[in-house]
C-alpha cells in the first residue's frame, strides 16, 4: 500500500498502523440497528463513520467485506438482560407480526441510509436468520465451562471467565468494583451474579418470538448475535469491529468474552468506536423531547428545527467533526453546515467549468498528498474538509480572472476534488440544478445560451422573457465575464 493508514484502536487506547490479517483483504463488522423505530442521529453517525472507513479502505486498494447486522430479536428493553423484547413489544402494541415490524423499519432504515449516501454493506445478516449459529455458539461456551444453565436460561459466568481473562479490558471497567457494588443483589435472581449476562433466555408464555434449543424454548441474548454472525461471515479472527461508543459496555465487552470463551481466541484486531451526538448540549432521549429522527430533519417537521435540513447537510455536519469527538446538533450549527456545504459544492461546480491558461499563478499541487495524510491519520475528515476549503480560494480567484491555472494543474485539482468530495467523503450535489441530472442541466444551459444570443442580437424582449420566466420558476441567474451561472 502506498499510504500507511493509522487508526485508533479502542482496545489498546492508541493509534496503530492498520495491517490487515490477510494480505489485501479486510473484514469489517459494524453493529447495525435494532429495527423497532425510525432511524435517528444515533443511527446516522456510526453508519456514516464506518461508511468513510469502508470507502477509504477500498480507495487504498483493499478488498473489503463489510458486515452490518440487523438486530431483530433478543434486544430487551432494559439493555440486554431484562424487560420485554423491543421488537416483540412494538409488534404487540401495533398488533403486527414481529417480522412486519422488522421489515417496515428495515425498509425505512435503508431509505434513510441511501439518502445519506451511505453505501450498503457487503452482507446484512439478520439475527433471527442465525438462531442455529447462535445456539451452536452457546454450546461452545457451555462446553468450555464458561456458562451455566438456570431455569431453562443460559448465563455467561463472568467471574469465572475473569479468573483467566480480563473482563472489562475494552471499556476499562473494573470487574471487582462491579461485583462489589452488586453483591447484596446477587443470588436473588436466576443469575448467580448480577454481572452475568444471558446467552439464551427461556421465553415467558407472552413472549412472541421463540425457538427450540437444548435448554428451553426461548431466544438468544442480544450480545450473542454479533459473536455468531461476525465470525460466521468474517472468520474466527477478523480485522475491524466498529460501533458507537455506547455499545462498548456491555455489548462489545460481552462479545469479546463470548468469543474468547467459545473460540479460545480474541476475534477482533482493531476495535473502533464513534463518539456520541448531543442535541443542544443534551443527551438524546425520547423522554427529553429532543429525539429527532432523520425524516424529521429532512422535512424540518420538529419543534427544535428552524427549517428542513437535507441528507447531505446532515452528512456534512457529521463529517465536520472527527468521529471520536462529540458532536452537538443544533439548528444554528446545521445552518452553518448548510452554508459551508453549498459553498463547497458551488466551488466544485465552478472548478469543472474553469478554463486553463498556459501557466498557473495559484499553488494547488500539494492538495492530494495533504488530504491523503489527513485520512491516514485516523480518518481525519474535518482536516480534509478544511483543505478543500483552502483550495476553494484558488478556484474562486481563477474563476474571477484574478489568477490563472495550467491545464495539468486544473486536471489534478478536478481529480482530487472528485476523489475526496464524491468518492471518499460521499458528498453529492442534491438539488437538480447541480446534480447528475445531465439532461436537465443541459436544457437550462440551452435556454440561457439562447438568451445570450438574443442579447447579442439586441433582442431584449426574448432575453428578458427567458430571464424573467426562469427567475419566476426559482432560478437564480448571474451574468459573468464568460457567460452565465445559475442555480435553483
Ligand atoms: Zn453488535
Amino acid at each position: 500500500m502506498e499510504h500507511k493508514l493509522y487508526i485508533y484502536n479502542t482496545l489498546s487506547r492508541k493509534k496503530e498502523q492498520f495491517i490487515p490479517l490477510h494480505d489485501n483483504k479486510v473484514g469489517m463488522y459494524v453493529c447495525g440497528p435494532t429495527v423497532y423505530g425510525d432511524a435517528h442521529l444515533g443511527h446516522a453517525r456510526p453508519a456514516i463513520t464506518f461508511d468513510i472507513v469502508f470507502r477509504y479502505l477500498m480507495h487504498l486498494g483493499y478488498k473489503v467485506r463489510y458486515v452490518r447486522n440487523i438486530t431483530d430479536v433478543g434486544h430487551l428493553e432494559n439493555d440486554a438482560d431484562s424487560g420485554e423484547d423491543k421488537i416483540g413489544k412494538k409488534a404487540r402494541l401495533d398488533q403486527l407480526e414481529p417480522m412486519e415490524v422488522v421489515q417496515y423499519y428495515t425498509n425505512r432504515y435503508h431509505k434513510a441510509m441511501e439518502a445519506l449516501n451511505v453505501l450498503p454493506p457487503s452482507i446484512e445478516p439478520h439475527a433471527s436468520g442465525h438462531i442455529i449459529e447462535q445456539i451452536e455458539f452457546v454450546q461452545k461456551i457451555f462446553d468450555a465451562g464458561f456458562a451455566y444453565e438456570s431455569e431453562g436460561s443460559v448465563y455467561f459466568d463472568v467471574e469465572k471467565y475473569n479468573k483467566t481473562n480480563n473482563y472489562g479490558k475494552l471499556s476499562g471497567r473494573n470487574i471487582e468494583d462491579m461485583l462489589e457494588a452488586t453483591r447484596e443483589l446477587d443470588g436473588q435472581t436466576e443469575k448467580r451474579r448480577s454481572v452475568d449476562f444471558a446467552l439464551w433466555k427461556k421465553a415467558s408464555p407472552e413472549h412472541i418470538m421463540h425457538w427450540k434449543s437444548p435448554w428451553s424454548e426461548g431466544f438468544p441474548g442480544w450480545h450473542l448475535e454479533c459473536s455468531a454472525m461476525g465470525t460466521k461471515y468474517l472468520g474466527e479472527e477478523f480485522d475491524i469491529h466498529g460501533g458507537g461508543m455506547d455499545l462498548m459496555f456491555p455489548h462489545h465487552e460481552c462479545e469479546i468474552a463470548q468469543n474468547k470463551a467459545g473460540l479460545g481466541k480474541d476475534s477482533v484486531k482493531y476495535w473502533m468506536h464513534n463518539n456520541m451526538i448531543t442535541i443542544n448540549g443534551q443527551k438524546m432521549g425520547k423522554s427529553l423531547g429532543n429525539f429527532i429522527n432523520l425524516e424529521e430533519f429532512f422535512t424540518g417537521n420538529h419543534a427544535l428545527l428552524t427549517q428542513p435540513f437535507s441528507p447531505m447537510t446532515v452528512r456534512f455536519f457529521i463529517l465536520q467533526a472527527h468521529y471520536r469527538s462529540t458532536v452537538d446538533f443544533s439548528s444554528a450549527a446545521l445552518e452553518a453546515s448548510e452554508k459551508g456545504l453549498s459553498r463547497l459544492m458551488e466551488g466544485f461546480s465552478r472548478l469543472q467549468k474553469l478554463t486553463a491558461s498556459a501557466t498557473s499563478s495559484v499553488e494547488t499541487a500539494g492538495l492530494r498528498a495533504k488530504c491523503e495524510e489527513a485520512m491516514c491519520d485516523d480518518l481525519n475528515t474535518p482536516i480534509v474538509i478544511s483543505y478543500l476549503f483552502d483550495a476553494l480560494r484558488a478556484i474562486n480567484l481563477v474563476h474571477d480572472g484574478k489568477e490563472t491555472i495550467s491545464a495539468p494543474d486544473l486536471e489534478e485539482l478536478n481529480s482530487v476534488f472528485k476523489l475526496f468530495m464524491e468518492d471518499i467523503l460521499g458528498l453529492k450535489a442534491e438539488n437538480e440544478a447541480s446534480s447528475g441530472n445531465e439532461a436537465y442541466k443541459k436544457a437550462i444551459d440551452l435556454l440561457l445560451n439562447m438568451r445570450l444570443e438574443a442579447k447579442q442580437n439586441k433582442d431584449w424582449a426574448t432575453s428578458d422573457k427567458i430571464r424573467n420566466e426562469l427567475t419566476a420558476l426559482g432560478f437564480e441567474i448571474k451574468d459573468t465575464k464568460d457567460g452565465f451561472e445559475w442555480k435553483i
